[in-house]
């Protein structure tokens, strides 16, 4: 039998009854996302509202219920896991976190650990997520315009962001940039931004608003479909399609005229549904087997039910059995949001 030891507790054996993870629709379930917090220190005006109510902190779990049901995940066949929120790097003490997952990289159970992040306290945490074992980051950036940067985020400062991805890149990490394309916000400005990123050597994924919790405006003010990006794009840049994959949603392009990586998530006008291999987690240990859809399991109550994996590993099976075969989105003025939580609880 294995046993996973860890910084954050004491051995746990991993119970032969963690089989791999496979839902109805024959789809392997190897990848984790877990939202460590719903918390954040921006406030991006798609994503939540200015005065956004959080969870109370006791509702949290701990950092060690966190460690014991990733690794319960793992143990069932996660290969990949990545870190979200809310603002991962906001949680206190998440790189004990870290660095208990960073474990499972060592030992071989697990191929990546990762996170998305909104870049702003990347530069004190940089060298040692890379001492964890973390090689490859996402960090979310809308425009690298200051003024702009500020309105969207409504609390952020782009300098810090700019100087936490100069230290994520001066420690080894890899970074994929995230931006959500906004009709009239930044449509115009990712060529400039797609330009930026490669003479860094970052690749740029651009992904389309999705409609998830209320907000003060109407997404669909905002909503830019990207087919009409990438044709814009093409009327000043060579985009050839590549099978490159990164275990996520994102279809990817090479931009000739850079020799960079363009990544596409269009979760509303062409989802990807059937080879979806992810389930969410959210910091209070539901789980939520779609993005897009409500039902979700209650994890937490078999995590503390007993020390015993046994019940975690009955109740992870039959929420795989629920996974749903997809997701509807609909982004129209006479629809409410396709789902009540905001991006933060379920974690992008
Ligand atoms: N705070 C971290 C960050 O900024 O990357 C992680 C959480 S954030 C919710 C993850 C990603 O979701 C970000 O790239 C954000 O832009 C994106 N996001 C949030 N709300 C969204 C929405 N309604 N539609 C599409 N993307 C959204």
């Amino acid at each position: 039998m294995n046993t996973l030891a860890g910084p954050l507790g004491n051995a746990r054996p991993l119970a032969a009854a963690a089989g791999p993870m496979i839902d109805p629709f024959g789809r392997a379930v190897t990848y984790l996302r877990v939202s460590v917090t719903d918390r954040c220190d921006f406030r991006c005006t798609y994503c939540m509202a200015e005065n956004m109510t959080f969870l109370p902190k006791k509702d949290l779990l701990t950092l060690e219920e966190l460690d014991r049901l990733c690794s319960a995940f793992i143990a069932k066949g996660v290969r990949k896991l990545r870190l979200t929120g809310g603002e991962p790097l906001v949680r206190k003490n998440i790189m004990h976190l870290v660095r208990a997952l960073g474990r499972h990289i060592e030992a071989g159970h697990l191929d990546e650990l990762t996170l998305t992040t909104n870049g702003s306290q990347l530069a004190r945490h940089a060298l040692e997520l890379y001492d964890c074992g973390v090689r490859r980051i996402n960090v979310s950036l809308d425009t690298l315009d200051a003024d702009k940067f500020r309105t969207i985020t409504r609390w952020g400062d782009l300098g810090r962001v700019l100087d936490g991805i100069e230290a994520a890149q001066k420690a080894g990490l890899r970074i994929k940039l995230n931006a959500v394309a906004l009709k009239d916000f930044n449509e115009h400005e990712i060529p400039s931004m797609l330009r930026w990123a490669h003479e860094r050597g970052m690749d740029l994924t651009v992904i389309e608003t999705m409609p998830m919790g209320e907000i003060e405006e109407d997404r669909t003010d905002r909503y830019l479909p990207l087919s009409k990006l990438r044709a814009d794009l093409e009327q000043q840049f060579t985009l050839n399609d590549i099978p490159f994959k990164t275990g996520g949603p994102a279809r990817y392009v090479e931009v000739a005229e850079t020799g960079g990586r363009l990544g596409f998530i269009t979760p509303m006008t062409h989802n990807f549904c059937e080879s979806c291999n992810r389930v969410r987690l959210t910091c209070t240990g539901t789980l939520y087997m779609c993005l897009g859809q409500n039902d979700a399991a209650d994890l937490r109550t078999a995590l503390r039910a007993s020390d015993d994996d046994a019940y975690l590993f009955a109740a992870i099976d039959e929420a795989i059995l629920r996974k749903p075969k997809g997701h509807d989105f609909i982004i129209d003025r006479n629809n409410r949001p396709a789902v009540p939580r905001h991006m933060s609880v379920t974690g992008g």
